[in-house]
């Protein structure tokens, strides 16, 4: 967090502790063409952090270097920012894949489910500005063209359905922290064609500028 003057009235910059979700060693999901969930996290991360840059907002990076040995080590590396936005891609239950092949890999893939969601955790010391900035920022997604998927109900129930926001009270990153925070899962990278338009550049860009939108809106909304 910092202040600095600005026209003589203090103005606030607030800062964002940007988690890409998952590791070099643990990469999370594997997605229909074999690649690891916590690549596409990472390759997403800067260009959320530059979109943030833009809006006045500092940037705390928390595991681009994809070596964080716990999950707990992440919000306590966020300690002090605004806000701790962990950056995910998707998957589905095991029971809703079919196998393939893709270039002589066995795989697997689902083209059921795509589309973006926000997850917020009742157990966080600050749901309501938690649950507010996943809403502003699903919002700005829907405003941006962007699509959610619905599939995470009923086992994580909504929080904000319009706004493609739910509940998930037990996310280890969501709840044990001192901060808001929320879980951002960009899109499936089991569909086959999501996972093509995630690799995007442009759309990246697009996606990125739309989240940035919803966290500026959010945190500069905040009472000081
Ligand atoms: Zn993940």
């Amino acid at each position: 967090m910092l202040a600095w003057l600005l026209g003589g009235a203090t103005a606030y910059a607030a800062e964002v502790a940007l988690d890409v979700g998952h590791s070099l060693t643990d990469t999370g999901a594997i997605s229909a063409r074999g690649r690891g969930e916590y690549h596409f996290n990472r390759a997403l991360a800067p260009v959320v952090q530059q979109a943030l840059e833009a809006r006045g907002i500092t940037v705390r990076p928390i595991n681009y270097d994809g070596r964080a040995t716990s999950l707990s080590s992440r919000p306590e590396a966020a300690c002090g920012a605004d806000l701790f936005l962990s950056l995910h891609h998707d998957s589905v239950p095991a029971y809703e894949l079919s196998p393939w092949v893709w270039q002589g890999r066995r795989l697997d893939y689902c083209d059921k489910y795509a589309g973006f969601s926000v997850h917020v955790s009742r157990r966080n010391p600050e749901p309501a500005i938690s649950g507010r900035c996943a809403s502003a920022i699903g919002a700005s997604m829907r405003l941006a063209g962007f699509v959610p998927t619905r599939h995470h109900f009923p086992k994580h129930p909504w929080a904000d359905e319009e706004n493609a926001v739910h509940w998930h009270d037990n996310l280890v990153v969501l709840h044990r922290t001192t901060l808001p925070a929320v879980l951002f899962e960009a899109g499936v990278i089991k569909h086959r064609e999501e996972e093509l338009q995630l690799a995007d550049p442009e759309r990246m860009a697009r996606m990125a500028d739309a989240i940035a939108t919803g966290v500026a809106a959010c945190l500069y909304a905040m009472p000081r």
